[in-house]
């Protein structure tokens, strides 16, 4: 695995705390993503499981109360003012629909149009509304607290609608710090896919979040919608992670199905960055079991991929960084046998990512004298980070630090070349050099 991902909704400080000193602990180079929970809507406690009837009536209160088949509490308080009579409220991943036909105080009467199972603290999805409380939500506010501490190196925002969102959670990481964390909008509500070109410039990367979004949006947008909102994060070089469902039969099951194997790999010839499990390493009965199914599928289907499969677009922006990506791709693809890797030496992993973006047939070694950058880099398609402990800031010296540690690692033969790219200056988004080198000439 490259990335593990701290679900807030379902653990709490202590847990969460754990967990992350844990992962820390097995191997400080694997970057943790805090996933915060944002306004994600549950009913409250139920005596006993209900299943609800289609065309019956059933109530959704403010109020505390223990839920039956006849009403349930909620736990976002402002639902009678958020909805209106004919929106549809979802439960249960979408499985149970309610129309709403009127709103009485603090009750909100509604009519089940489909019937099925609910039990308690169940996820509730109201389609296209924008909720009142916004975004960080409290318990968001209360977990950016936890990240402060613990500085994980990704933070990812749920139900993003708009750009504004992303930019205060980015004040409130800059403030309190990790001020440095990569921050992952995930794109599971109607208006962020309306919003999705700006949201992008203000993030690090996305997730395409399947199991909300396939309640927000009919559910045979979802494959459509991957597809087209990874080919837009390509274009502005932020990494796509694809989740929810991929291996969901290997919960319980040894095998995933044939359709969860092809789910997996066309999310890669989607040119996702990452894919992502969920239950199946949450809960399941095999994490690693889950964890090397995926990584079989992955390998199996890259190999397939023809080396220089350019992303031909370059985004409208065209900065230097980017020019300098389509470079450094076209000098590799110019000598595909020769090449043994591109060297970027990176104080903010930002370089990296544009070149990424372009999907190079060979590793991008990103060699970083910052552990964090080291981690986060690791989200990137292609990507090999390495650290190092040197403080250079010539380019001259740059060259021959680099390619010496990487080639120490031995992960370049001496017999071949690299392109190297940096910044003269060294400073973020200053990249401008590109060089060729035989690695012979440069390492002892
Ligand atoms: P979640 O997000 O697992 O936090 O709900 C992913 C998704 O909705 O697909
Ligand atoms: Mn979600």
């Amino acid at each position: 695995m490259d990335v593990a991902r701290l679900n807030l909704s379902h653990e709490d400080h202590a847990t969460a705390r754990k967990t992350f000193e844990l992962i820390r602990s097995v191997d400080d180079t694997i970057p943790i993503l805090f996933d915060l929970q944002g306004p994600k809507i549950r009913i409250g406690e139920l005596r006993e499981p209900v299943n609800l009837k289609r065309g019956s009536a059933f109530i959704i209160t403010v109020d505390d109360i223990i839920g039956d088949e006849h009403r349930v509490s909620i736990s976002h308080k402002e639902l009678p003012q958020d909805v209106k009579p004919g929106d549809t409220i979802a439960i249960n991943d979408g499985i149970v629909k309610l129309k709403v036909k009127g709103v009485q105080g603090s009750e909100v009467v509604t009519e089940v149009t489909h019937g099925g199972p609910i039990s308690s603290r169940k996820g509730v999805n109201i389609p296209g509304i924008k909720l009142s409380c916004g975004i960080p939500t409290e318990q968001d506010l209360h977990d950016l607290d936890l990240a402060s501490e613990l500085e994980p190196d990704l933070v990812a925002l749920s139900f993003v609608t708009e750009p504004a969102e992303v930019k205060r959670v980015r004040e409130i990481l800059t403030a309190n710090g990790p001020a440095d964390a990569s921050i992952i909008a995930k794109i599971e509500h109607m208006l962020a896919v309306k919003n999705f070109d700006a949201i992008i410039r203000e993030c690090e990367g996305v997730m395409i979040a399947r199991g909300d979004l396939g309640i927000e949006v009919p559910i045979e947008e979802v494959p459509i919608l991957q597809r087209e909102l990874i080919r837009k994060a390509n274009l502005w070089a932020r990494p796509a992670i694809v989740a929810t469902h991929m291996l969901e039969s290997m919960t319980h099951e040894r095998m995933p199905t044939r359709a969860e194997v092809s789910d997996v790999a066309h999310a890669i010839l989607d040119r996702a960055d990452a894919v992502m499990l969920s239950g199946e390493t949450a809960v399941g009965h095999d994490p690693p079991g889950a964890v090397a199914m995926m990584n079989r599928i992955i390998k199996r289907v890259e190999e397939t991929i023809p080396p220089g499969n350019p992303i031909e677009i370059t985004s409208p922006r065209k900065m230097i960084v980017e020019i300098i990506g389509n470079l450094v791709y076209n000098a590799v693809c110019l000598i595909p046998d020769k090449v043994d890797g591109i060297i970027t030496a990176t104080r903010s992993g930002f370089t990296a990512r544009w070149i990424s973006k372009f999907r190079p047939p060979v590793h991008i070694f990103a060699v970083t004298a910052d552990i964090r950058v080291m981690r986060r880099s690791r989200l990137l398609w292609g990507v090999h980070p390495v650290h190092y402990e040197q403080d250079i800031d010539n380019v001259d010296d740059l060259v021959k630090a680099t390619v010496q540690v990487v080639y120490e690692r031995g992960l370049i033969s001496r017999d071949k070349d690299i392109v190297f790219t940096s910044g003269t200056r060294h400073i973020r988004g200053r990249t401008n050099v590109v060089a060729l080198f035989h690695v012979r000439d440069l390492v002892e």
